[in-house]
C-alpha cells in the first residue's frame, strides 16, 4: 500500500517573510488528513522559516534543487549536506524548468538524485515529455531515456527515498491537465520501466506523482487511478485552501 504524497513546488514565488504564515495555514488546513504525506518544497532561502513553522506538524519541507558535490566553488548552488543541516527532508530534482532554463540534463539529474538519496533525503525526480515529443510519437522513448539515465545506479535499496513525478511539460502552469487515462498510461509505463531497473517487487513500492495543473477540481479523478500515488503541485500549492483541497482528495482516494 503506497501512502499518497502531495508536494507543493513553490518555485520562485514566496518570500521568507511570507513563508511561516503559508506553512502554518497548510498545516492547519490539512491536519485532518493523516493518511497523506504533505510536503512544501520551497526556495532554499525560505527553508529555515518553513522548517520552524512546520515543527510539530505533519508537514515536511523540501528544496527545489541540490548540487551533487558536498562543498566547493559552485557559486549559487546548495549541497545535500546543507539541506540536511537546514532540517529539510525532501528535494525536487530535474524539474522541467531546471531542464529548460538552467541546462539540466538526464546526467545531472542522475548525479543530483544519487547525492540526495545518499544524504538521506527523499528525491522527487521529475520526468515528462514536451508537446512536440508527444505529438511526434516519442513519449515512450523520452520517458525510458529519462529513467534509464536519470535513475542509473539507483538500487532497489535506495528506492524508499525515491519518488518519481510524471509532469508532462505541456501541462505545467498551462491549465491543461493530462486526462486521468493519459496520465495513468504513462504512470504504468513508468512502473514497468522501474520494474526493469530495480525489480518488480520494489517498483510496486515506489510512489509516482502526477504534476501539471492539478487542482482541487481535477485531483480526485487523477488520484483514483491505480498508479497515481500523489501530486506535485505548482500554482495550487500557493494557497492553503486549494492545496488542502487536493490533499483532501488524496485522503479520499487512499
Ligand atoms: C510544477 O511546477 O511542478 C507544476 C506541476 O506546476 P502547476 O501545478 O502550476 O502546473
Amino acid at each position: 500500500m503506497r501512502k499518497k504524497i502531495i508536494a507543493g513546488n513553490w518555485k520562485m514565488n514566496v518570500k521568507p517573510s511570507e513563508t511561516a504564515a503559508l506553512v502554518k495555514a497548510i498545516a492547519e488546513a490539512t491536519r485532518q488528513y493523516p493518511d497523506v504525506e504533505v510536503v512544501c518544497c520551497t526556495p532554499a532561502i525560505d527553508v529555515p522559516a518553513a522548517v520552524a513553522a512546520a515543527a510539530g506538524t505533519h508537514v515536511g519541507v523540501g528544496t527545489e534543487n541540490c548540487h551533487w558535490k558536498e562543498s566547493g566553488a559552485y557559486t549559487g548552488e546548495i549541497s545535500t549536506g546543507m539541506i540536511v543541516d537546514s532540517g529539510a527532508k525532501y528535494v525536487i530534482v530535474g524539474h522541467s524548468e531546471r531542464r529548460q532554463y538552467f541546462g539540466e540534463t538526464d546526467e545531472t539529474v542522475n548525479l543530483r538524485a544519487r547525492a540526495a538519496i545518499a544524504a538521506g533525503l527523499t528525491a522527487i525526480v521529475c520526468i515528462g515529455e514536451t508537446l512536440e515529443e508527444r505529438e511526434a510519437g516519442r513519449l515512450n522513448e523520452v520517458i525510458e531515456r529519462q529513467m534509464n539515465v536519470g535513475l542509473k545506479d539507483i538500487a532497489a535499496a535506495d528506492c524508499a527515498k525515491l519518488v518519481i513525478a510524471y509532469e508532462p511539460v505541456w501541462a505545467i502552469g498551462t491549465g491543461k491537465t493530462a486526462t486521468p487515462d493519459q496520465a495513468q498510461e504513462v504512470h504504468a509505463l513508468i512502473r514497468a520501466t522501474l520494474a526493469r531497473l530495480v525489480g518488480a517487487e520494489t517498483a510496486e513500492t515506489v510512489r509516482i506523482q502526477y504534476g501539471g495543473s492539478m487542482k482541487p477540481g481535477n485531483a480526485a479523478e487523477l488520484l483514483a487511478k491505480k498508479d497515481i500515488d500523489g501530486g506535485l503541485i505548482g500554482g495550487a500549492a500557493l494557497k492553503a485552501d486549494s492545496f488542502a483541497g487536493i490533499i483532501e482528495a488524496a485522503q479520499a482516494a487512499k
